[in-house]
């Protein structure tokens, strides 16, 4: 691909990039690796000094319940997933393909997105659909985003001084794509997302929860087909459909402030949908002790949080205002008084990513 971006940074420091040609996967974890192995700027001198590579993977279906290692003899039955997620499990697959002809003596592990919520009870995963339709295709909630769950999730534990185990929090996970996660034992027990992305909570470009009805009624009477229906849910409706204005949180919420309506009714309709997953979480668990902010909108997004969390006394949320000015970095939000505390918390799908492979890699 023509000016493909690689960018990275050195413990923690400054941001550096690189634009070149990259004609696939290979070329470019090829590249990765020069970077890593770098005489000047690089963390390692050679490639022998790496025990594991971590892949982020998007599906694991029923398949793969939890971070795996996994070898060439694995492909197969990992070709076999990629019709869940045809956006994305294909292209990790390549990347998997492309690090085993690289560096073939270095084990991989794939962490799922999918597995923190693998052990949903099914009532929270089941759709009330005919029964085969699970059977045959494998048509259920699988939720997504499960690696900045966990993350979060853990680290709100850590500021509750108590184990993950011992706790129930509402994970919302706002950026592009949103989802919120109700976690309780130490898992995922309900997520917004489902068997696709585009369900729950209204997005950047995605719809969110709406009535299935519409599709078939427009399939029935206008000349849409099933590719323009697709498209428009998934990449024309959500902040961009109804305020018309863009999918970016930020440009929305400028548009509102300088009074555009339907940019503010964008923002209503995430509000409150994201207001009633939250009550619907608590009730669905008999309560929370925490509810966590992650992710671009998440992290960064004082008025979206608010606007959320206002108005739930009753539920024992109380937002501090001037706490919740805070971007991008962790905190408590909440008044002292407030039963269940509020918490901003960055996520960092990666450090998970490595020490969950760190896991794996040091049993085998
Ligand atoms: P992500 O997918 O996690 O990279 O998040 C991207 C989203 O975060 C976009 O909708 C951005 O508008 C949003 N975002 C980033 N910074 C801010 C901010 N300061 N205020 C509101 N939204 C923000």
């Amino acid at each position: 691909m023509k000016d493909s971006i690689i960018s990275w940074s050195v413990n923690g420091g400054e941001k550096q990039k690189k634009i070149m040609d990259i004609e696939n996967h290979k070329m470019g974890l090829k590249e990765v690796l020069s970077i890593l192995t770098d005489k000047e700027n690089g963390v390692i001198d050679s490639y022998d000094k790496i025990d594991a590579v971590g892949h982020r993977y998007v599906h694991g279906g029923e398949l793969y319940r939890d971070a795996t290692y996994v070898t060439k003899d694995d492909i197969e039955k990992l070709e076999s997933l990629n019709h869940l997620a045809p956006l994305h499990n294909p292209h990790n697959l390549t990347g998997v393909k492309a690090i085993l002809e690289l560096i073939p003596n270095v084990p991989n592990v794939l962490v799922f997105d999918t597995s923190f919520h693998a052990n949903m009870p099914e009532k929270a995963y089941m759709y009330a659909l005919p029964y085969e339709l699970y059977e045959k295709y494998g048509i259920r909630r699988y939720g997504f985003h499960g690696t900045s769950h966990k993350y979060v999730a853990m680290e709100a534990a850590k500021m509750l001084g108590k184990s993950l185990e011992e706790c129930k929090i509402i994970t919302c996970h706002m950026g592009n794509g949103t989802s919120y996660a109700a976690v309780m034992n130490g898992y995922s027990v309900d997520t917004s997302l489902g068997f696709s992305t585009m369900c729950g909570i209204p997005m950047g470009t995605r719809s969110g929860d709406f009535d299935p009805g519409i599709i078939t009624h427009l399939l029935m009477n206008t000349d849409l087909k099933v590719e323009d229906i697709h498209k428009m849910i998934y990449k024309e409706s959500g902040l961009k459909g109804v305020s018309g204005v863009s999918s970016d949180a930020r440009d929305v919420e400028d548009a509102a402030a300088e009074g555009n309506k339907r940019a503010q009714l964008a923002l209503d309709l995430i509000h409150y949908t994201a207001k009633k997953y939250i009550g619907g979480y608590m009730a669905a668990m008999n309560g929370a002790d925490a509810i966590v902010f992650t992710a671009g909108i998440g992290e960064n997004g004082a008025e979206t949080r608010e606007e959320i969390c206002k108005d739930m006394e009753f539920l024992g949320v109380k937002i501090d205002t001037e706490k919740n000015k805070v971007r991008g970095k962790k905190a408590e939000i909440s008044t002292p008084d407030s039963k269940v505390k509020v918490f901003v918390i960055p996520t960092n799908e990666e450090l998970m990513i490595a020490l969950e492979t760190k896991e794996i890699v040091e049993k085998l």
